[in-house]
C-alpha cells in the first residue's frame, strides 16, 4: 500500500471516530458567557430579553435566562444591544468585482486579471462581508476555476479570514455563459469562467465534475441574461436529479417567466432573481417549495450606481421605476406563500466595501414592505434551513456553531441604522469585531 494511501485511510478514519458534536471541550478556559440583552430568536421571529449564551469552544453550549455564571468565567457583556445569529448572504460573487463604467468587465477578468490575483482579491473581499456581520456566505459562481473551493479551504484551515462559504464553483449553463458579445472565435474565454454543457449527458456530468471538485450546491443558468441562450429542461432536470443524488441542493439564476417556470418544473431548489415572474409561477414555486432569492438593489445603492456612471436622466424616477417592480414582486412573493431568502449579488465596485454595499439587500427588502424581523428570520434561520444546515448556524442554539453578532440601536423601529451600527462579530466562537 502506498503511503498517499495510507494517509488517505487514517484521514477516513479519523473522520469516523472524531465527532465534532461529541468532542466538546471540558477545559474551562474553552468557557465564554455573552449576556445578551436582547437577543434575536431566528426561529421564532422574536425578540427576548435578558439572555445568556454559553459557548464552549465553537460551539454554543447553552441559552437560556437562567445560566449560572462561575466566579471568574470569561464574559462577553453585550446588555445594552440585540444579539443574533450572523446573518447569512446567500448569493455572492467573492472572486468578481466589476468596474460599473467598464464596458466588458466578465471578459477582462478572465483575460487580464488571472486566477491568484483574483483570488486575493477575493480574499480581501471576503473579510470585508464578514466584518459587515455574514458569518456565512453562499457564493454562487463568477469564480474561474473553483477559485471558490480554494478560498473556502484558506478561510477553513485559518489562513486568512473570512465567513463560513458554501460553493458552487463555475455556473453550470448553456453555450456563451454570461459575457455579452464574445466572438465565435474567441469562445474558450467564457469556457475559462463557466462550466458550459451541449446536452443532457454534458449537463449529469457536469454535476459530477462539480461533485467532484468541491462544489457544496449547484448553480444554473436557466436563462443565461444578459445573454439570450438557455438550458433546455431535460438538461436542467438531469442536473437536478443527479445533484440530489449527490445531495447538492441547485439554485437556478432566472430571469424572466418562463426561465422561472422551466426551472421550477425541472425542479430546482432556488431560485436567483425572479425579475419578471408571475403569479401562477409563484404559486408552483410555493407548491414545491421553492425558496426565491430576489437580490433587490435598495434606494441609497441605486443613488451610488446612478452617481459613479454619471447618470444624465431623473434619477429619482429611475430608481422609483425600479423598487416599484421589485416591491410588486417582492410582496406578491409573500403572498403567494414563497420562502424568500436574502442574497445580495453584490458584484459592483460601489466605492464602499463591499460587504457593506452586500448588507444593503436587508435595507432594500424593508423599502419594499418587508418588516424587520421577518428579513432577519431571511437571513439567518431560513437561510440555513435552506441548505439543511439550521441545527449549525443561522440559529442561537445548543450545538450549533457560536456565530453570533450583536448590533447597537432599535432593531425594530430603526433597522437600517441599527443593521449597520455592528459592534461584536464572532464566528465558530472566534471573535473578530468586539466594538463599545
Ligand atoms: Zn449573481
Amino acid at each position: 500500500m502506498s503511503r498517499i494511501l495510507k494517509l488517505i485511510m487514517t484521514i477516513c478514519y479519523l473522520s469516523f471516530v472524531i465527532n465534532p458534536l461529541t468532542a466538546q471541550s471540558k477545559d474551562e478556559n474553552n468557557i465564554t458567557y455573552i449576556k445578551a440583552g436582547k437577543l434575536f430568536d431566528s426561529e421564532k421571529g422574536t425578540l427576548l430579553s435578558n439572555y445568556i449564551i454559553k459557548i464552549d469552544g465553537k460551539r454554543i453550549a447553552d441559552v437560556g435566562k437562567n445560566i449560572s455564571i462561575p466566579a471568574d468565567s470569561k464574559i462577553i457583556d453585550l446588555s445594552d444591544f440585540t444579539v443574533m445569529p450572523g446573518l447569512i448572504d446567500g448569493h455572492t460573487h467573492l472572486m468578481t468585482l466589476d468596474n460599473l463604467k467598464d464596458e466588458y468587465p466578465m471578459a477582462k477578468k478572465v483575460l487580464f486579471e488571472g486566477d491568484a490575483l483574483r483570488v486575493l482579491r477575493g480574499a480581501k473581499r471576503a473579510k470585508s462581508w464578514l466584518e459587515a456581520g455574514f458569518t456565512t456566505v453562499r457564493d454562487l459562481g463568477d469564480s474561474g476555476p473553483f477559485l471558490d473551493v480554494a478560498l473556502k479551504r484558506a478561510i477553513n484551515e485559518g489562513t486568512t479570514i473570512g465567513p463560513r462559504m458554501f460553493v458552487s464553483g463555475p455556473i453550470i449553463i448553456s453555450e456563451g455563459g454570461q459575457v455579452p458579445g464574445l466572438l465565435k472565435s474567441k469562445r474558450e474565454v467564457s469556457e475559462d469562467e463557466y462550466t458550459i454543457v451541449k446536452n443532457v449527458d454534458d449537463a449529469i456530468n457536469a454535476v459530477r465534475i462539480h461533485v467532484n471538485y468541491g462544489a457544496d450546491i449547484i448553480k444554473i443558468c436557466a436563462n443565461n441574461s444578459p445573454n439570450n441562450t438557455s438550458l433546455t429542461i431535460d438538461e436542467m432536470k438531469a442536473i437536478v436529479k443527479m445533484a440530489h443524488r449527490y445531495d447538492k441542493k441547485v439554485t437556478a439564476h432566472a430571469t424572466n417567466d418562463l426561465a422561472v417556470w422551466e426551472a421550477v418544473t425541472a425542479g430546482v431548489d432556488g431560485i436567483e432573481h425572479g425579475y419578471q415572474i408571475s403569479d401562477t409561477t409563484l404559486t408552483l414555486m410555493a407548491k414545491k417549495g421553492v425558496a426565491l432569492i430576489p437580490t433587490d438593489i435598495s434606494k441609497p445603492l441605486f443613488k451610488k450606481i446612478y452617481d459613479i456612471v454619471d447618470y444624465q436622466g431623473d434619477k429619482d424616477a429611475a430608481i422609483k421605476r425600479f423598487k416599484d417592480r421589485y416591491q410588486d414582486r417582492l410582496q406578491r412573493a409573500i403572498k403567494a406563500g414563497v420562502t424568500i431568502l436574502t442574497g445580495s449579488d453584490n458584484y459592483l465596485d460601489l466605492e464602499m466595501p463591499q460587504g457593506e454595499a452586500a448588507k444593503n439587500i436587508l435595507i432594500a427588502y424593508e423599502e419594499e414592505g418587508m418588516k424587520p424581523f421577518d428579513i432577519l428570520q431571511s437571513s439567518t434561520y431560513l437561510s440555513a434551513k435552506f441548505m439543511d444546515k439550521e441545527n449549525q448556524f443561522g440559529t442561537i442554539k445548543e450545538q450549533a456553531f457560536a456565530d453570533i453578532i450583536a448590533v447597537k440601536g432599535d432593531i425594530e423601529n430603526d433597522f437600517s441604522n441599527t443593521m449597520f451600527n455592528i459592534v461584536f462579530v464572532m464566528k465558530n466562537g472566534e471573535i473578530y469585531i468586539e466594538n463599545e
